[in-house]
Parts: C-alpha cells; sequence; structure tokens
C-alpha cells in the first residue's frame, strides 16, 4: 500500500472527495501531516461547527469542532499516529453541531507512511452513528433499513449461520412502573449486552422497538447461538442483581437457522423471526425457541382456520353443525338425553375435529358467539324430542371463556325461558380446567344456575389437575369420568381400583356418575361394576346430526 499510495498528491484525494461527496451520506476527509491540511466533505462545514471544508492549523480547527470533553481522546490518538507506526485510526467521540449540539461519530482512517515510516497524510470517512441509526439513537444500533440493505445484496441462498431474534419480556411493565427514562435504560443496557456477546463477523440490528436482531452468516450453529441467548441472560441477571432488583425483566428469544430459509429476502427473514419470538413469548417468555418448519406450518393452518371460523360466524353460522351423542341410564340402558357436540366444516379444510378449533375459538373469544349459537340450536333440539319423550335431557358444553367474556347465565336463564323448556332438562357442562380459574364469576354463575334448577356436570373428570374438593366445594349433580381414565381402568387393575375409590366418594357426596367414551362390549361390562348412573360412547351411539339422531334415538 505504501509503494502505491505515498506518491499520492493530497489534491488528487481532495478532488475525489469532492467527487464522491453528493453521493454518500458519510464525511470524506484526508488530513496532510506535512502541510497541515485538513480537507473534509463539503456538506460537512454545513454540519459541524466548521468555518470551511478545508483548513490548515488542523489541531487548533479540531479543537474547535469536537466536543471539548472528547478532544484528550482525540488528540492522543492522533499523537499515538505521529510517534508509533501506527496505520489505522478508529475512534469513535463526538464532535459539535454547526449549532453546537453534540452529535456522536465514528471516524476511520488509514495513515499513509513514506520509506522511513514518516507519516504522510491520512485518509478515511466519518459516520455519523445517529443518522445510521435513524430509528434508534437509544441503543446506538442499526435498524430495519439497514437490516434489508444489507440482506438484499444476497439473491438466492443466505449464507449458513442462524438468526436470533430477541425481545424483551413485559418492557411496558416497567414502563409502567419505574417510567419510560427507565424503560430505556433498560433497552440500551440489553443492546449492550447482546453486542458484548456477539461473536466475530456477527451483526446485531434493532428491528422495532424492543426487538433485536442478531444476524450470524459464519456458518455458526443454532446450537451455538443458544448459547448466546444464554450468556445475554446471564448478563441481564447480573444487572439485575446489581440493582438490587429494583428492576425486573427478562428477554425472549426466536432462532432460525439460515438453512430453513428457502427464499433470501428480508420479507422472509422478518416473518419467520417474529414467529420463532412469538413462539418463544407463548411458550412462557424467558426460552429460545427454535423454529420448525412445521411448526410454521401449523401456524399457518390456525391462522388461516382462524380466519375461516370468523367469516363462518359472521355469516349466520354457515359450515357449523350442532351433534347429538346420547345418554343412557346405565340400570336399563334407557335413552335419558343427549350432549350437543359442535361440529365444523368447511370447503378447504373439510371436517375439523372440535379438538382443533374450540381452542381456537376459545383464544379469540369466538367461543362467545359460537357458543350461544349452539345453545340455541340443542334447545331448540330439545323441544323436538319432548314431543316424544318428555324428561329428555340436553346436555351443553360452556367453556371458561364464555364465563369470562360474556354474561352466560343471564343468557342460558334467557334462552330457557325463550324456548319454554324446564330447567331441570337443561344440564350445563363445565371442565376443571374451567375451575381452576375459580372466580367469582365462575361461583356466582354455578349458584345461580344451580338455583335455577339446571343441572351441573362436571366435565372430563380424570384429566389434568383432578381435584377432589371441587366436589364438595361445587357440589355437582353429576361427574363425568372422561374416556382416558375411564378406559385405562377398563384393562387395569389398579386404575379400576382408583376409579372405584372415587365413583364410592362421589356417590357417597351423593352426587352422580357418568362415565363416558365407552367404546367396546369389555369396557361396557367392567365399567358398569362401579356402577355409574350415565353412560356414554361410541358403542352405544356415536355423535349424529339432529335428524339421525331423531330416526336413530327418538322416534324408532
Ligand atoms: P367433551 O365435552 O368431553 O365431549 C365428549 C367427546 O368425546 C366428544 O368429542 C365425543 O365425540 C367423544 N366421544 C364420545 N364417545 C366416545 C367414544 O366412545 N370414544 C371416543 N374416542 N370418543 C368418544 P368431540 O365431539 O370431538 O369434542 C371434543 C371436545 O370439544 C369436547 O369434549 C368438548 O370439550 C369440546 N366441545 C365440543 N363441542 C363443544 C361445544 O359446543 N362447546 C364447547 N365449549 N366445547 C365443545
Ligand atoms: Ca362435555
Ligand atoms: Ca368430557
Amino acid at each position: 500500500m505504501k509503494q502505491n499510495f505515498d506518491q499520492l498528491n493530497t489534491d488528487t484525494i481532495c478532488d475525489v472527495i469532492r467527487l464522491l461527496s453528493p453521493a454518500v451520506d458519510d464525511y470524506l476527509y484526508v488530513y496532510d501531516f506535512r502541510s497541515d491540511h485538513y480537507f473534509i466533505s463539503p456538506h460537512a462545514s454545513e454540519r459541524f461547527m466548521l468555518s470551511d471544508y478545508a483548513f490548515t492549523n488542523v489541531a487548533e480547527n479540531l479543537e474547535k469542532m469536537v466536543y471539548p470533553e472528547d478532544y484528550p481522546k482525540l488528540r492522543n490518538d492522533l499523537n499515538g499516529i505521529l510517534t508509533t507506526d501506527r496505520c489505522t485510526h478508529d475512534l469513535t467521540y463526538r464532535l459539535l453541531s454547526a449549532s453546537g449540539k453534540p452529535v456522536w461519530i465514528n471516524c476511520r482512517g488509514t495513515v499513509v507512511r513514506d520509506e522511513t515510516g514518516r507519516p504522510l497524510y491520512m485518509a478515511g470517512c466519518i459516520n455519523e452513528i445517529g443518522k445510521i441509526q435513524k430509528a434508534d439513537n437509544l441503543s446506538g444500533l442499526l435498524g430495519a433499513a439497514e437490516l434489508k440493505l444489507h440482506l438484499s445484496q444476497y439473491t438466492n441462498r443466505f449464507p449458513d449461520g442462524f438468526m436470533l431474534r430477541i425481545g424483551l419480556d413485559g418492557l411496558k411493565g416497567v414502563n409502567a412502573r419505574l417510567g419510560v427514562e427507565y424503560g430505556d435504560l433498560v433497552l440500551q443496557k440489553t443492546a449492550e449486552f447482546i453486542a458484548e456477546c456477539l461473536l466475530p463477523g456477527e451483526k446485531l440490528y434493532r428491528v422495532v422497538g424492543d426487538e433485536f436482531l442478531i444476524l450470524d452468516f459464519e456458518g455458526r450453529k443454532t446450537s451455538e447461538g443458544k448459547e448466546l441467548y444464554r450468556n445475554v441472560r446471564d448478563k441481564i441477571r447480573d444487572f439485575i442483581m446489581q440493582k438490587n432488583y429494583e428492576v425486573l425483566f427478562t428477554i425472549s428469544g426466536g432462532m432460525l437457522d439460515c438453512g430453513d430459509i428457502d427464499e433470501a429476502s428480508y420479507s422472509q427473514v422478518m416473518k419467520f423471526t417474529e414467529f420463532a419470538l412469538n413462539e418463544a413469548k407463548r411458550l412462557g417468555k424467558n426460552t429460545c425457541y427454535l423454529y420448525r418448519p412445521e411448526d410454521y406450518g401449523k401456524f399457518l393452518r390456525r391462522r388461516t382456520l382462524n380466519l375461516h371460523l370468523r367469516q363462518a360466524i359472521n355469516n349466520h353460522f354457515e359450515g357449523f353443525e350442532a351433534y347429538y351423542q346420547p345418554l343412557f341410564s346405565s340400570d336399563d340402558q334407557r335413552l335419558i338425553g343427549a350432549e350437543a357436540l359442535m361440529r365444523f366444516h368447511s370447503e378447504e379444510f373439510g371436517m375439523v375435529s372440535p379438538g382443533e378449533f374450540i381452542p381456537i375459538l376459545e383464544e379469540t373469544s369466538l367461543i362467545v358467539p359460537a357458543g350461544r349459537w349452539i345453545m340455541h340450536e340443542a334447545l331448540k333440539m330439545c323441544c323436538e324430542v319432548h314431543k316424544y319423550i318428555p324428561d329428555f335431557k340436553i346436555s351443553i358444553n360452556i367453556s371458561h371463556v364464555q364465563i369470562m367474556r360474556s354474561s352466560i347465565g343471564r343468557e342460558i336463564l334467557a334462552a330457557i325461558e325463550q324456548y319454554g323448556v324446564d330447567p331441570k332438562c337443561v344440564t350445563i357442562e363445565l371442565t376443571e380446567s374451567g375451575l381452576l380459574e375459580t372466580d367469582t364469576r365462575f361461583t356466582t354463575l354455578w349458584s345461580h344456575l344451580k338455583e335455577a334448577g339446571i343441572t351441573l356436570a362436571l366435565d372430563d373428570f380424570g384429566t389434568g389437575y383432578s381435584n377432589f374438593h371441587y366436589f364438595t366445594d361445587l357440589q355437582p349433580d353429576i361427574v363425568k369420568i372422561d374416556r382416558t381414565f375411564a378406559a385405562k381402568a377398563a384393562t387395569d387393575e389398579f386404575e379400576f381400583e382408583i376409579l372405584s375409590l372415587f365413583s364410592k366418594m362421589i356417590h357417597e357426596l351423593n352426587l352422580k356418575v357418568c362415565v363416558e367414551g365407552v367404546e367396546t362390549a369389555a369396557e361396557l361390562e367392567k365399567l358398569c361394576q362401579l356402577p355409574p348412573e350415565y353412560l356414554q360412547g361410541f358403542l352405544l351411539g356415536r355423535p349424529c346430526p339432529k335428524e339421525q339422531f331423531m330416526e336413530q334415538f327418538v322416534q324408532k
């Protein structure tokens, strides 16, 4: 380099700078040590405290231009160039703007020396860090626009490596409790901690408010990315300890293997990393989730299904159907009622299982209109059956979301009155998982329904957190034993003993037992020894549309 550049006349460099200046935001400069002459991109003189873009007496002029506190740092660095054989200059400090405000810049330069090592001149570039950040003066990082620009150089596939999107958990809470300034500090610290953990070649961007993206195109594995995530977490933990726990916050991470991106585009990166980060948050936050294409496929299916469900509901429940499964008394196997079960089908999805669509309805609260709809269907159906079987009972499932998000109690009572159904002929089924959120809304609903003479059933007993106090506290009329528990008890003697014990206790409290999901004659025989009051299962009758139910079980 020396041989080529020491011959250069700095005037030539000035010409090049003059030529390039209009095309670059940064400030190119040359500092000739021999003539003590400095030349910088002309637009620098508008931006900074400079009378001209070309000047002599460099030290004096620089002192006027640099933020006073930072000037000694710069002077030392420049002295180093003159007194050692160092050939690079790379310093971050503040300049004064034309109006006297500090402006963060990074100044880099290459020193050209003659054969004897004497410095001739230095040429380089000043970047305004705050300007590059645009969206982010806080963390000092590049923003989404820069990420986009960086990724645009790849046309086909990205190099091997990983992407890690890190999001702060609950920044809003920090802002609300300790003030926005504290929130800013938390953000800034997180950015700092991430930057400290980066390995050579990794790039860090701040993509949105409280989310950062690390780009590793160096061929590292996602396991190394997870290690990086853990290192950042450790730093945050130490920071929290240092602050004596006055602030508590965590980070979630969404990791993506570059090999899982089939199209080198910014939009795919944003889409997949956003999904990955959301998954980490959904999994309970403070964790790192590794993107899997099959999970993303499921997510897309859920999203489309969600859309179809919403459209169907808005379109007079088109595609929704009420099925009815018969319930029998166990002693004489007489039909005593039916459970209304929701079905959904659409052209694109065909018949969708309630196991899949009910959770979506619950998450989106669409279970409120859908649950209201099936309740009306079921009560209408019950009226029809009453023409043949006057004491026929209809069972309706109510989700805990309906309890939390609607006035379901009043709605049930109003609908019962509207159709003129005897409350004794209506059973409301609630699951334990819903009951876990024991809440005054729930207990009030329960007691109102009971007072009105409606039968209450505790559904799915034996799954999740079976807790005996529900029986004593809530006194449901019926306890429904879940199919998984019942099926195990039918073949495993130990399980059967446990179920018998439960059954005895339930009976001692004067509550009734319904066994769900009886599929075979052997199961029926074994489970009848409990003995339950009611039976339900494919062996005795599958859920079916109303017309079929009427033909098969009512008007036979
Ligand atoms: P669930 O309330 O426990 O309903 C009983 C489920 O067991 C039904 O599944 C029924 O088809 C199934 N089943 C009955 N007998 C047998 C059997 O012998 N073998 C087997 N393997 N399964 C049997 P389905 O209709 O798929 O509904 C699943 C769950 O979806 C229901 O479980 C309930 O939690 C929910 N669900 C269905 N309809 C509604 C509704 O209208 N509202 C609410 N909130 N939830 C509903
Ligand atoms: Ca049920
Ligand atoms: Ca059940």
